[in-house]
C-alpha cells in the first residue's frame, strides 16, 4: 500500500533537536519534515505550510508548547491539526496536563524512530481522515441546500397556473378543503367568487388564441390586485375562469371585492369588437358565502357559486350575482 505523504512541522528552538529529528525520520521517505525555530511564529508557519502533524516542543525558548497549543485550536486555519508534544519530562503529571489542555499525543525526548515514524504516520492518517469527512459532510450540506431549495421551487411551480402565474386549480382545491375546515371550526364566514370572461370565445376567435392569452393574463393581474388580503386565494380555475377564495368575509364584504373585480376589468378597456354584449371585455361573477355547519360542504359553496354565475350570464354578464347558503 503507497502511504500518503505526512507533512511534520517541528517548533522547536533547539537546532541539535531538528538536526536529531531530521536523522531519525529519514529512514521513512514518506515523512517530509519542516522547521520553526521561532515559538512567535509557529501559528503562522502552521497555518501557511498546512502540515498534517505539529510536533511541538514543551518549552521554545520563552514560549510555553501548551500556551501554543491554545493558539493553533483558537485559529481556523489550524485549529484541527494533530499536535505531539514533545518533552523531555516523562512524569505522568506533565503528560496528563498536555493532553488536558488538548494534545493528540506526547513523545519523550528522544523517541525511538520506529515509534516517531509510528505516531507520526497514525496522527497524518488521522488528521488527513477528519479533512476527507469534513469535505464529505460539508459537499452533502450542499447538496442538501440544493435539493431543498430545488424543492421549494418545485411546489412553488406546482401550485402555480403557467400562463396567468397565479395559483392553479391543485392548490385551490387543496387551500378550499383546509380554509372550509378553518371556517368550520372557527364559526366564520366564509366567500367564494366565481369569475368568468364574458364572450371569451368571441375574442379568440376574432383577436387568434395569442391574444386570447394576452388578454388572460391582463385579466388575471387585474383581479390579483384586488385580492389581496393574506388569507385571500385567486386562483385560475380553468380555461377562462378563475375564483377567489375569501375567508373570514361574508357577504357583504364579498360583494365589495366583487363590484371591485367587474369594475376593474371594465376599466381595463380591452377592446372586444367580438362581443354581443360590449365592446371590451368584461367579466361575469357568481357569488357564495357561508358560515359552514357539519350538514355543509365544500362542494355545495361552489356549486352556490356556479349557479349564481350562471344567473349573472343569463341575466346579462359584467355583473355579479350572489347566492346566500
Ligand atoms: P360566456 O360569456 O358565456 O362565458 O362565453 P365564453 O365564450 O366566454 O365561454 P365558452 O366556455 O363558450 O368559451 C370559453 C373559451 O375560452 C373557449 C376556449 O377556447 C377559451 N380558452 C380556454 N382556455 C384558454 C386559454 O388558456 N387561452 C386561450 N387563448 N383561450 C382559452
Ligand atoms: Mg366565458
Ligand atoms: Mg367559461
Amino acid at each position: 500500500m503507497v502511504e500518503q505523504k505526512s507533512i511534520v512541522l517541528l517548533v522547536d528552538d533547539q537546532k541539535t533537536v531538528h538536526m536529531i529529528i531530521k536523522k531519525l525520520l529519514s529512514s521513512a521517505p514518506d515523512i517530509e519534515l519542516h522547521s520553526c525555530f521561532d515559538g512567535t511564529l509557529a501559528v503562522q508557519c502552521a497555518e501557511e505550510l498546512q502540515p498534517t502533524v505539529i510536533l511541538q516542543d514543551i518549552h521554545v525558548d520563552e514560549v510555553n508548547g501548551l500556551d501554543l497549543l491554545d493558539c493553533y485550536r483558537a485559529n481556523k486555519a489550524t485549529a484541527q491539526l494533530s499536535v505531539i508534544i514533545l518533552s523531555a519530562m516523562e512524569d505522568v503529571e506533565s503528560k496528563a496536563e498536555a493532553f488536558e489542555r488538548g494534545a493528540d499525543d506526547y513523545l519523550v525526548k528522544m523517541p525511538h524512530p520506529v515509534e516517531l515514524i509510528a505516531r507520526v504516520r497514525h496522527h497524518s492518517k488521522a488528521y488527513r481522515n477528519h479533512l476527507e469527512r469534513n469535505a464529505a459532510v460539508k459537499e452533502l450540506e450542499c447538496e442538501r441546500a440544493k435539493l431543498s431549495k430545488a424543492n421549494l421551487e418545485l411546489k412553488r411551480l406546482s401550485s402555480m397556473d403557467g400562463l396567468t402565474n397565479i395559483a392553479n386549480r391543485r392548490c385551490f382545491d387543496t387551500t378550499l378543503e383546509r380554509e372550509w375546515r378553518r371556517a368550520l371550526r372557527q364559526a366564520e364566514p366564509l366567500s367564494l367568487i366565481m369569475i368568468d370572461v364574458d364572450h371569451f370565445k368571441l375574442f379568440n376567435d376574432g383577436y387568434g388564441h395569442q391574444a386570447g392569452d394576452d388578454c388572460l393574463k391582463a385579466v388575471a393581474l387585474a383581479l390579483a390586485h384586488i385580492v389581496n388580503r393574506p388569507a385571500d386565494l385567486l386562483a385560475r380555475y380553468g380555461g377562462e375562469e378563475f375564483v377567489a377564495l375569501l375567508p373570514h368575509t361574508d357577504v357583504d364584504g364579498a360583494l365589495t371585492i366583487a363590484e371591485a373585480m367587474r369594475s376593474s376589468i371594465e376599466g381595463l378597456q380591452l377592446p372586444h369588437a367580438y362581443s354581443t354584449s360590449g365592446h371590451v371585455v368584461a367579466v361575469s361573477l357568481g357569488l357564495a358565502s357561508i358560515v359552514p355547519t357539519a350538514e355543509d360542504s365544500a362542494a355545495a359553496l361552489i356549486k352556490a357559486a356556479d349557479e349564481a354565475l350562471y344567473r349573472a350570464k343569463d341575466t346579462g354578464r359584467n355583473r355579479i350575482v350572489s347566492s346566500q347558503c
